[in-house]
């Protein structure tokens, strides 16, 4: 895929493949290497203008899709980052670490499941130590595991979504508060699924409900030390999450068709909603879902 000018204006229905794409099975997690056609990050086209110059950025699932945009865009508007991912994931990882160091940033790659409350403590730990300080924890990383019926949703994969998506999240939350100084801001991210959930989606859309009471809760919790929280709600985002197992195989060659504007959204089309929910630009933005969707409407 020839990446588009994201700055140029141009009808957004033509900007991106349209389905049909190939079935393309992959074992989760999946790697944005493997994709076809190939997810746009951002990599040949963000232009910063340095509106994070000098923060400093936590972002999990920074390996690929949504947080790979991020960690490019936040590089390029002057952040220094920590990225988590999956230690299987390293192949992705690699490719965002040249692209931060390239923008002339900081890159820490340190890699391990947050689903862990241990080392998910430990990763806000040690990021804060290693970048001096830490003003930005963006949480991308999440789980999504199609299932046709709930009798075939073991109880071991409702606790590992749950695990990855919302557990993680307080754990993450709760060991940053402390370390952030006013002004900071989190960023969660949730999903058109928090409000039109499918039926193959059962745990995956509880938790992304629950990352929006969350969001609220603590955006009203923390308001008063100067702190934001936002969450951002994608809508069919073309990344590794839905062929490997967040999608029934069958529904990728039309992922992204019931969407207004025809088509699965980019995870370059998110990268500056995550840039302004972090920078200052957004000051009076706090305990808001912005939705991504390609024009399904949120609530
Ligand atoms: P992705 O597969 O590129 O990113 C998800 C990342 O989560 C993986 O790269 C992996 O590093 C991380 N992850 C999963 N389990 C983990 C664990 N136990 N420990 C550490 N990291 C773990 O896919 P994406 O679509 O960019 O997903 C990013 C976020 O966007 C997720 O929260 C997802 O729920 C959300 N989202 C995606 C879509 C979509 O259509 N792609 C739509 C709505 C919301
Ligand atoms: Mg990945």
């Amino acid at each position: 895929m020839s990446t588009p000018n994201q700055y140029a204006m141009q009808d957004p229905t033509k900007q991106y493949p349209k389905p049909e794409f190939d079935e393309q099975p992959q074992s989760a997690p999946g790697l944005a290497k493997a994709m076809r056609p190939k997810p746009d990050h951002g990599e040949d086209s963000y232009k910063g203008f340095g509106r994070l110059a000098g923060r400093r950025a936590l972002i999990t699932g920074a390996d690929s899709g949504i947080g790979r945009a991020a960690a490019i865009a936040f590089a390029r508007e002057g952040a220094d980052i920590v990225l988590n991912y999956l230690p299987s994931e390293e192949a992705d990882a690699k490719e965002v670490v040249a692209l931060i160091e390239q923008a002339g940033r900081r890159a820490i790659a340190l890699p391990g499941d947050i689903s862990e409350e241990t080392f998910a403590t430990q990763l806000v730990r040690q990021a804060h130590e290693k970048l001096g300080g830490l003003d930005i924890v963006v949480n991308v990383a999440g789980k999504q595991t199609a299932q046709k019926s709930i009798a075939d949703v073991t109880t071991e994969q409702f606790d590992a979504t749950f695990k990855t998506n919302v557990y993680a999240l307080f754990w993450i939350c709760k060991a940053a508060l402390p370390l952030l100084p006013a002004g900071a801001t989190i960023i969660n991210t949730a999903s058109i699924q928090s409000y039109q959930p499918s039926p193959t989606l059962l745990d995956y859309a509880s938790t992304k409900s629950a990352i929006v009471g969350f969001t609220k809760a603590l955006a009203k919790q923390v308001a008063e030390k100067g702190i934001r929280v936002n969450a951002v709600a994608p809508g069919p985002i073309w990344t590794p999450l839905q062929p490997s197992g967040g999608q029934p195989q069958e529904k990728i060659p039309t992922f992204g068709e019931q969407s207004p504007l025809g088509r699965p959204g980019q995870p370059a089309e998110l990268a500056s909603i995550y840039v302004f929910l972090a920078s200052q630009e957004s000051s009076y933005v706090t305990g808001e879902i912005y939705g991504v969707t390609g024009g399904n409407p949120l609530p």
